[in-house]
């Protein structure tokens, strides 16, 4: 890795899915939400935030809008979770990158959904949508 250069690349468990995010994440955060949890299979989402221009994705993939202006893509041959979509904006899985390195949560959303045995990291807790 060059300086200047950041890059970081990942992708779905089977490989037919790859992205690539240049450049620092705008901000990294875990979210409990009830679909998130429910969409990765997993206790909750950590992911990154990327500008849209600063990702580029490749592979055929499917998508389920969950709401409004927010799309989920996931990969259909192995089913792995891909990348979200909302606005201008990308978020990829902190746990879909090969080297996930320096993509730590700066705080946490939809905390009344959080399961009880997980403990609350030190940052900024939101009890529902993050409040910039
Ligand atoms: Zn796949
Ligand atoms: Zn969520």
């Amino acid at each position: 890795m060059s300086i200047g250069t950041l890059e970081r690349s990942g992708g779905c468990a089977c490989g037919a899915l790859r992205f690539v995010a240049h450049g620092k994440a705008l901000r990294v955060g875990l979210c409990h939400c009830l679909v998130c949890r429910k969409a990765h299979g997993a206790p909750y989402l950590a992911f990154a935030v990327f500008p849209r221009t600063a990702v580029s994705l490749s592979g055929t993939y499917a998508q389920w809008e969950s709401s409004p202006d927010y799309r989920r893509l996931y990969c259909q041959v192995c089913g792995s979770r891909f990348a979200n979509l909302t606005g201008a904006e990308v978020e990829l899985p902190v746990a879909s990158f090969e080297d996930a390195s320096g993509l730590v949560p700066q705080y946490e959303s939809w905390t009344i959904r959080r399961l009880p045995w997980i403990a609350a990291l030190a940052v900024p807790q939101f009890s529902r949508d993050r409040e910039s």
